[in-house]
């Protein structure tokens, strides 16, 4: 628990504590949150560089996966160095590299039903950077189940979404308002390419959100909304996520 914030770290977060909307007391509850993202790939890498940039106290990295050659285009916490390297590892090194008092547990693991209540149990906050939709249902649900407060991102080719759900409240929607089912075609940038910019931009407002959500600033938040960005006609909108009452989530069974 973070009580003060030393002298060293008000000059490191000097440019969140004079914005009114984090202050000193924001700052001080970026630095005793925990965070788990799931995903250390487009939208993991940008996302968690700002989050352990804002000097978050604990970020818990889930990921299986090795770096490989074709994931520097848009990973930027990975260097060609890191090629064949657990990708939780390389991102530990990179990120304590910004800021050595971050706390940063690597789980080389995938995500699965049987240990996704357990390695998100302790998060505060759940950024789903994953990139298929059982992963995404599941971690859905899993945060549904642990009424945690859940940051999901997803990318197309030139585009993306980022929504946020607060389930601590029952009223909320959850990601299976939005997408019931599995679309019949499911979306791979390995067969239909992403512009790595776009990664950048989705898993920064992902870190925005996480950020403002932890600092109270929520009436602003996208909690229970969708940001859509197409990002060749460089246009956004912004859409309510009604709650479906037979969402197989959330919804009265
Ligand atoms: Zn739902």
């Amino acid at each position: 628990m973070v009580e003060q914030i030393n002298k060293a770290n008000i000059e490191r977060h000097a440019r969140h504590i004079m914005l009114k909307e984090i202050g000193g007391h924001g700052q001080k509850l970026i630095a005793n949150s925990t965070i788990a993202i799931i995903g250390v790939g487009g939208l993991g890498c940008p996302c968690a560089l700002y989050l352990a940039a804002a000097g978050v106290g604990k970020l818990i990295l889930i990921d299986d996966d090795v770096v490989d050659l074709s994931n520097l285009q848009r990973q930027i916490l990975f260097k060609t160095s890191d090629i064949g390297r657990p990708k939780v590892i390389a991102a530990q090194e990179a990120l304590n590299a910004i800021d050595g008092d971050i706390e940063i547990i690597a789980v080389k693991e995938r995500i699965n039903g049987q240990n996704a209540n357990e390695l998100l149990a302790n998060a505060d906050i759940i950024i789903d950077g994953s990139d298929n939709f059982k992963t995404r249902f599941l971690i859905n649900k899993t945060a549904y189940d642990l009424k945690k407060v859940l940051v999901s991102g997803a990318l197309g080719r030139f585009d993306g979404q980022v929504a946020a759900f607060d389930f601590s409240d029952p009223q909320s929607p959850c990601y299976q308002c939005f997408v019931p089912d599995t679309p019949p075609i499911e979306e791979d940038c390995n067969i239909l390419g992403v512009v790595g910019a776009i990664c950048g931009i989705i898993g920064a407002l992902m870190a925005l959100e996480t950020i403002k959500i932890i600092t109270k600033n929520r009436e602003t938040s996208l909690l229970g909304r969708i940001l859509l960005y197409d990002g060749l006609k460089a246009q956004s909108r912004t859409l309510n996520i009604p709650k479906d009452r037979n969402c197989n989530t959330c919804g009265h069974h």
